[in-house]
């Protein structure tokens, strides 16, 4: 197995005051990366400290929490719910105690020889681990290496020899502080400068309430030292040969208002929609979004095929995420809950709707349903990325992603089991074409299969069962 699969949000800031209101303020502008827990740790001039706890930023952290992280630099996570590994403990970030101080890491991605490294280190050194995150194992290889030399950025570079796959990091050591982006770049992270200092994030949109500078990328392989006077960047002596950022951060994951590796969100979307209009074009009254993820992508099929733009569903933002209850039956419960359709919208027309992927079906059936049941003559669907076939070993939950119904159904066999007039995916060249990065530049693993990294066992397994159904 892998390592524990999560796609999370972290940051980090070092400011003339106090920073820990200010991880505070960018963790909630990246709350959609995780609602599971959170957690800030600063430097308060003699120690690492920290509070972390279950729930969205303002559960976890608490006012009381705030005044008490006095310090100038600091970092901050929040994770994404997972339905496995949901224990308090797995909390970031993360701190080793070592003679010398404290490491604290907050973690986006996954380590994908996570169990070959953590037997490694039980059976052959007798290390004991509290966790099954693999941060914590992140954490005790970068102290491991600061025992022997106490020199951060060579610790943090043999550490990226030793583990693989997909990790943004921003780490703290005592009262300096480092971003990491892994040799691929599968999961953003950017620098931006505000007032009276400089900060890391996963998006660019949390360095906007600052009113901020966005100064550029962490560049894939690249450890960042921002110090009080600035920052430092110290590239990796051994580049992987090309990148592998996720397509899903476009897709579904990140914020319309983030710009990633020079590709804004909500542009990316809006070329899918325009991709998928010339793909798939369909005979309709209006075109609707699944919202939230889906209105962009929606917007450029409309603009693009010059069909009429609706509101057609309510979205109930109070309701929990549909897509990581354990069972089929809550599911859908819970997307009735979530989305209820605007009949004056609906009744008598022929509709297209885009959602930006299908993972199960879930979602798609019962909305389609509403639809009819609210009068809708017809119902077609467009989706924003190609069929999900594979799963994500980087750090998009794989828990969630072994049901693909895309796996043992044809796109025709997917329209009948979902019930819609018609069904078009985006092309995975549409998609390339939408992003508008090199295709060797993207992870495209759950809809091509192929795997930017050498994955162990289970992917020889998965792939005997892919030839079984195709
Ligand atoms: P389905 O209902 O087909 O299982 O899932 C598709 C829906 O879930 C889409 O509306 C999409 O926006 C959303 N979705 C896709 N991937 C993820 C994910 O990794 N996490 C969550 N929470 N939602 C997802
Ligand atoms: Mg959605």
């Amino acid at each position: 197995m892998a390592g524990p699969k999560h796609s999370c949000g972290v940051v980090g800031m070092y400011c003339s005051e106090d920073v820990a209101t200010g991880i505070f303020k960018a963790l909630r502008m990246i709350q959609h990366r995780g609602q599971e827990s959170a957690g800030i740790s600063v430097f308060n001039g003699k120690r690492v400290i920290t509070a972390k706890g279950p729930g969205l930023v303002h559960d976890a952290v608490k006012p009381n929490d705030l005044k008490a992280l006095s310090g100038k630099c600091g970092i901050g996570h929040v994770r994404y719910p997972s339905a496995q590994n949901k224990a308090d403990r797995n909390t970031e970030p993360i701190e080793v105690e070592i003679s010398n101080g404290v490491i604290a890491i907050a973690h986006n991605g996954s380590i994908t020889n996570y169990q070959e490294l953590k037997k490694k280190y039980l059976d052959g050194l007798g290390w004991t681990f509290l966790t099954d995150s693999d941060s914590e194992l992140i954490s005790k290889i970068i102290a491991k290496h600061l025992i022997q030399n106490n020199d951060p950025i060579r610790s943090i570079r043999y550490t990226m020899s030793e583990i693989e796959g997909a990790y943004s990091l921003t780490i703290l050591y005592n009262n300096r502080l480092f971003g990491v982006r892994d040799p691929y770049g599968f999961r953003p992270l950017c620098l931006g400068r505000i007032e009276d200092g400089y900060m890391l994030a996963s998006e660019s949109a949390a360095v906007d309430i600052f009113r901020g500078d966005f100064i550029r990328n962490i560049t894939p392989g690249e450890i960042i030292e921002i110090t009080e006077e600035g920052f430092k960047s110290y590239p990796s002596a051994s580049l992987s040969q090309h990148r592998a950022h996720c397509m899903f951060e476009w897709i579904y994951f990140a914020r319309p208002d983030s710009v990633i590796d020079g590709k804004e969100v909500y542009q990316v979307r809006r070329n899918v929609g325009d991709i998928l209009a010339e793909e798939h074009p369909a005979d309709v009254d209006l075109v609707m979004p699944v919202p939230d993820s889906g209105r962009a992508h929606a917007l450029g099929y409309s603009i693009r095929s010059g069909i009429r733009y609706e509101e057609g569903f309510m979205k109930n933002r109070f309701v929990e995420r549909t897509f990581i209850l354990p069972d089929q039956k809550q599911r859908e419960a819970s997307v009735v809950m979530k989305l209820n359709p605007i009949r004056s919208t609906v009744k008598g027309k022929r509709i297209l709707i885009v959602d930006d992927s299908i993972v199960r079906g879930t979602t798609l059936l019962k909305l389609i349903k509403m639809l009819r049941d609210a009068g809708a003559k017809e119902v077609h669907v467009r989706i924003g990325c190609p069929p999900i076939i594979a799963p994500c070993y980087y750090g998009v939950d794989m828990k969630s992603r072994d049901q693909f119904i895309a796996l043992k159904h044809t796109v025709e066999e997917i329209r009948q089991q979902i019930g819609a007039d018609s069904l078009g995916y985006t092309s995975v060249q549409g998609l390339v074409k939408a992003i508008g990065l090199p295709e060797n530049d993207l992870c495209l693993a759950c809809v091509n299969n192929k795997y930017p990294t050498k994955i162990h066992e289970e992917v020889h397994r998965f792939q005997a069962r892919l030839k079984e159904n195709y």
